[in-house]
């Protein structure tokens, strides 16, 4: 589906239903030199953010370090690991403002991504947290029940490593997963396994799976638009594109 229809369909939801229950938004980046935009589309700037920010708080939700209340809750996650985030820290930690970044080890060391000691250095900050992205950041389909395994317990062994925080959160890569995918990070040891599939945070997929809502340099506009939930319209839709049978 085009963005733009897909954009349509959520702008005339909004005006439909209205939704309170709280819920997971993630992104990728943020940068805030204006002579180039970073990651095309995949960046958002510092001060764009900051409007979401505002958003989030006018319009009676509070960001959370974890969702525990149905309704009014927001839950931030970054995935990848971009450098911009290690560049823009002050403003998270000024505003405290609670995220989850979700890390691949396989890109610690590649351009535009936070290096090992850049994470070592954040995860001294109460309110960033750190959860896998695989090891590889490969669609995890592809994988055999061994292979799986070590994209599961390898990350979060290296990641808990640099970090010395517990991760229990994992999000797939690329969105894809199927049943031996949910299977094999509940039996090695992950409590969280995040999709890209619109929806409150306690509606889980399979009973295990928690929905997450992209927002990625979207308009201000459109950003109120997926605080009150006006993208589940799209969740069957993304639904049939990852959740694989
Ligand atoms: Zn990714």
């Amino acid at each position: 589906m085009k963005n733009i229809i897909k954009k349509s369909i959520v702008n005339i939801n909004y005006l439909l239903s209205k939704s309170r229950k709280s819920k997971s938004i993630f992104f990728h980046d943020v940068h805030s030199k204006n002579e180039y935009v970073k990651n095309g589309d995949v960046s958002t700037h510092i001060e764009k953010f900051a409007n979401y920010v505002s958003i989030i708080k006018e319009n009676g939700f509070s960001i959370v370090d974890k969702i525990r209340n149905l309704d009014n809750e927001i839950e931030i996650s970054f995935d990848d690991g971009y450098f911009g985030i290690f560049e823009n820290i002050d403003f998270f930690i000024t505003q405290n403002i609670s995220v989850k970044i979700f890390i691949s080890p396989s890109l610690f060391n590649d351009k535009n991504y936070m290096s090992s000691n850049n994470i070592k250095e954040l995860s001294k900050y109460k309110n960033i947290s750190f959860g896998s992205h695989s090891y590889s950041h490969k669609r995890l389909d592809v994988f055999n029940e061994k292979e799986l395994e070590h994209e599961f317990i390898k990350s979060k062994q290296i990641i808990q490593s640099l970090t010395n925080q517990e991760v229990n959160s994992f999000c797939f890569p690329l969105g894809i997963f199927n049943d031996k995918i949910i299977d094999i990070g509940l039996k090695t040891g992950y409590k969280n396994l995040y999709s890209c599939i619109p929806g409150p945070y306690f509606k889980l997929i399979n009973s295990s799976v928690i929905r997450r809502s992209i927002a990625d340099n979207v308009s201000e506009n459109y950003f109120k638009n997926i605080v009150y939930g006006a993208d589940y319209i799209l969740s069957k839709w993304y639904q049939k594109k990852h959740y694989l049978k």
